[in-house]
């Protein structure tokens, strides 16, 4: 299993992830991403890295859990 990480000083709350990948982030009330688990399936990783493509501070990156 993965998950998406966000490198919270970095991230600026542009939300521009959760657009790109809605199904494994949410935002909360100021914009700034809530993360879930990436499922283990093909697609899902494609949508996890779309999000991490599209912050435009490399706020996000892919870890596997533990
Ligand atoms: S796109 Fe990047 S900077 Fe914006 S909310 Fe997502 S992780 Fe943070």
């Amino acid at each position: 299993m993965r998950k998406l990480v966000v490198d919270w000083i970095a991230c600026d709350g542009h939300a521009l992830c959760a657009l790109a990948a809605p199904e494994l982030i949410d935002l909360d009330d100021w914009g700034y991403p809530i993360v879930h688990a990436i499922p283990d399936d093909n697609a899902s990783l494609l949508l996890a890295r779309a999000a991490v493509e599209a912050c435009p501070v490399m706020a996000l990156r892919i870890e596997k859990s533990k």
